[in-house]
């Protein structure tokens, strides 16, 4: 018998012998041509910096990646003299835009959406159309003047527009959310500006939480092999905070021709629209959707002040989140990736979550892990579906 083997995150495996020869299926041959197809690692603001192949190549008795191109920017997009690299030159560069190297030169022009934008002078060639929302910045600039810590708003439904980290390591992340309500009921008194309001007031408040998260560890290597114990034990050593603040931008429209791509819906039906069914106050169109359906005895409940959370459960799913009670293995690796969630033990956590199973409005409470979660959904592009 072959001997179970543990490896160092605890995880034991019994080696099984597979005898290929043995498949009942002759393995059909296809061709991979290797080294036409590019990946590309991006920092945080989403400059593509190193970008290489599928080719690996064999050097000094271990593989190695064939980077195709490599480069270093100047705070406002510029690439560094020296500093870049490209065996295979890149379409995209700074912030993730197309780079336009007919323009001006090796990476001095970007195309940034639909404007021009030259990466030496930081400033724009035309001027900003939403100016007048922001009096107080130059219609020329770009990326509000600070390229450390922000990068230019794609102006997505979901966005993060800042990470920020103090001397001590605590982290500041400003979400955003842009929406627009609308309402397709019968009810043609409904006070529409409120309703977006106090929407915006719901996930805004509910979304805005701080939380602790290990950053460092530190091996603890037992002397005695206990039972089933890992050999090395990973111990938290540093604790630091993480701050979310969403900000909310929500309008009224009158027709569903208006809505803009970059914006979720908040939709009011009348309560017996075939669309909802007879015991849900509201439904997204999908998990990590872009739309939200509410019924209208819901939405005048939302106005009033009586209703604190369907919008922002709602906002959840639209944030990837799912109920916590999908009590099925399938389904809480749903809810929190992989990690296996430990807080299902704590019976006032049914209660209390926002993504809880009872409709309680004082239920809009986030679990750490949740709070995570959403901020990886954003960055993973697992939202604004
Ligand atoms: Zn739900």
């Amino acid at each position: 018998m072959t001997k179970p083997t543990q490896n160092n995150n605890g995880v034991i495996s019994l080696p099984i012998p597979v005898n290929i020869a043995m498949s009942k299926n002759a393995l059909k041959q296809s061709i991979y041509p290797l080294g036409k197809k590019y990946y590309e690692t991006t920092d945080w603001l989403g400059n593509v910096r190193v970008t290489y192949t599928d080719k690996k190549s064999w050097q000094q008795n271990k593989f190695a990646l064939n980077v195709s191109s490599s480069l270093d920017y100047y705070p406002f997009g510029s690439v560094m003299e020296g500093r870049n690299l490209e065996i295979f030159n890149y379409r995209f560069g700074f912030n993730g835009w197309e780079k336009d190297d007919e323009v001006k030169g090796e990476g001095n022009h970007i195309s940034f959406g639909d404007y021009g934008y030259d990466t030496r002078l930081g400033r724009r060639l035309r001027p900003e159309p939403l100016n007048g929302k922001y009096p107080f910045l130059s219609s020329y600039s770009v990326i509000n003047n600070n390229p450390i810590i922000y990068r230019d708003v794609n102006g997505l439904d979901w966005e993060i527009t800042s990470i920020t980290f103090d001397n001590k390591g605590n982290k500041t992340v400003h979400i955003k959310l842009t929406a627009a309500v609308i309402n397709n009921s019968s009810n043609t008194t409904l006070d529409m500006v409120t309703f977006a309001t106090k929407s915006a007031e719901q996930i805004s408040k509910t979304f805005s939480v701080k939380y602790s998260r290990a950053t460092k560890f530190e091996t603890i290597n037992l002397n005695e092999n206990l039972d089933r114990a890992p050999n090395n034990l990973m111990y938290p050593t540093q604790i630091n905070d993480v701050t979310i603040i969403v900000d909310v931008d929500i309008r009224v429209i009158n027709s569903e021709s208006e809505l803009k791509e970059n914006e979720h819906l908040i939709s009011v039906e009348n309560d017996n629209d075939p669309k909802m069914t007879p015991n849900e106050t509201a439904h997204v169109n999908e998990i990590g959707g872009k739309k939200i359906f509410v019924k209208e005895s819901v939405a005048r409940d939302v106005i009033s002040g009586r209703n604190k959370r369907t919008i922002a459960h709602e906002a959840g799913h639209t944030l990837g989140l799912y109920h916590i009670t999908q009590k099925y293995a399938s389904d809480l690796d749903k809810i929190f990736g992989k990690e296996l969630p430990t807080y299902t033990k704590d019976k006032d956590i049914l209660k209390t979550n926002l993504m809880g199973p009872f409709f309680n409005n004082s239920a809009t409470k986030l679990t750490d892990q949740q709070a995570e979660i959403i901020e990886k959904n954003i960055s993973n592009g697992k939202v604004n579906k």
